[in-house]
């Protein structure tokens, strides 16, 4: 048996960058069950920083993490993590309520959003719809991020490393257990680790890593997304296009390498797999782009599905499992588990030390109560 400080379990970006940290405090060991790390949602996403999404804490969590993004620590990564990209937020006639709610919460967040008509509209993304019978209002945020998610990954597991911690890939855990107040782990492959703190960051499969444990699941519900990667108008560069989302939750496009990268934003109800797109989501990835730009598409040149996995009310969550000491939850990144990780990472790291409270994050109205699990079954 093997004895570490910290076992993390999940190597994607939850597990890798809450490890990062911990590194510094004792001997940490990341277990990912795939052949490498960020396999599932983590290398999967639209890899987009912006506040049209999730409620305020959220937001806040996105706000607190950007000075990561545009000012990573010395030599965290060889290249930039972001890149600024403006975010377009669109509606027709029907969608301008929810484009003004939209823009109210954004605005407590950011000030660099501004209107824009439909010639500001069509000047940022040529190809839209607009005029009565399609998009006739839009805001644009210039402060969007592109963010480069296999950067992160890599930088946070190269952290890791560098502070004497091991990212272990193909090592499945399949027993976890208490055990005189530490955590026992099995490994598939034989080996069994201990240690006093169990981080569970193991995504979709979060809850049944609980259940294995003995400890009560938070009630996690993974949703699988589709994407589709199209070519753009023949002869068009699409490189400086910004990321663009309809005020309701119904199509988003991106640009991608010289494509065009498109969702329908669906969720469908799922259990943790490996997921993969259903050609009626596809379809209606391909149906949106018709349905919202002058583009028609012609093929597809790749597409890819991936589960974003939600705590019943869609705020992440990190702290101890309040009926299992030493079991540390940091899961339910729903679909802005990218853009919040070192926001995440860092509450995670007070938590489980028992250090303070980072200060930038209560100017923002994040308080540990938001995200520590126990708010998820007051009512229980
Ligand atoms: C299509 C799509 C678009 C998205 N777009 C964005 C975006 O633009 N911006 C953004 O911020 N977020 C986005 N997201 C959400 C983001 O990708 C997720 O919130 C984030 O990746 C979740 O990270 P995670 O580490 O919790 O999960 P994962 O990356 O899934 O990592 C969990 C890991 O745990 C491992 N594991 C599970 N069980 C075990 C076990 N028993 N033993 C060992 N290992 C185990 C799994 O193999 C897995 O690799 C998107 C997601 C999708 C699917």
């Amino acid at each position: 048996m093997t004895a570490a400080d910290f076992i993390v379990v999940g190597g994607g970006i939850a597990g890798l960058s809450l490890a990062a940290r911990l590194a510094a405090h004792g001997r940490v060991v990341v277990f990912e069950a795939e052949e490498a790390i960020g396999y599932h949602s983590s290398g999967r996403s639209a890899t987009f920083a912006h506040y049209g999404i999730g409620n305020r804490t959220v937001r806040g969590l996105t706000s607190y993490s950007r000075a990561f993004f545009q000012a990573p620590p010395e030599g965290f990564a060889p290249a930039p993590l972001a890149k600024p990209s403006p975010a377009l937020f669109v509606a027709s006639e029907e969608m301008l309520p929810a484009l003004d709610a939209l823009t109210a919460e954004m605005k407590l967040f950011t000030d660099t959003i501004e209107p824009a008509d439909e010639a500001g509209m069509l000047a940022l993304c040529p190809i839209l719809k607009t005029g009565q019978s399609g998009l006739v209002s839009a805001v644009v945020d210039h402060g969007g991020l592109r963010l480069d998610s296999d950067a992160l990954l890599q930088g946070y597991a190269r952290a890791v490393r560098a502070a004497g911690g091991e990212t272990l890939t193909g090592r499945r855990l399949t027993a976890v257990r208490s055990a005189a107040g530490d955590w026992e782990v099995q490994v598939a492959s034989g080996e069994t680790w201990i240690a006093p703190v169990l981080v569970n960051a193991a995504g979709a499969w979060a809850d049944g890593l609980a259940e294995m444990a003995g400890v009560r699941p938070l009630g996690l519900q993974p949703k699988r997304r589709t994407i589709i990667v199209v070519d753009p108008p023949a002869g068009t560069d699409v490189r400086a296009w910004p990321f663009v989302k309809t005020a309701v939750d119904e199509f988003y496009m991106l640009p991608e390498a010289g494509r065009l990268m498109a969702s329908p934003v669906d969720e469908i109800d799922c259990e943790p797999c490996d997921a993969s797109p259903d050609d009626y989501d596809i379809a209606l990835a391909a149906y949106r782009i018709e349905q919202y730009t002058s583009l028609a598409v012609q093929r597809i040149a790749h597409r890819w599905a991936g589960l974003r996995t939600f705590t019943p009310d869609r705020v992440p969550t990190a702290g101890f499992a309040p009926d299992a000491p030493g079991f540390f939850w940091l899961a339910g990144q729903g679909g802005y588990g990218l853009q919040t990780a070192p926001a995440m990472a860092e509450a995670a790291e007070a938590l489980i030390l028992g250090g303070s409270w980072p200060a930038g994050l209560s100017g923002l109205g994040v308080a540990p109560d938001a995200v520590r699990p126990e708010r998820l079954f007051k009512n229980s």
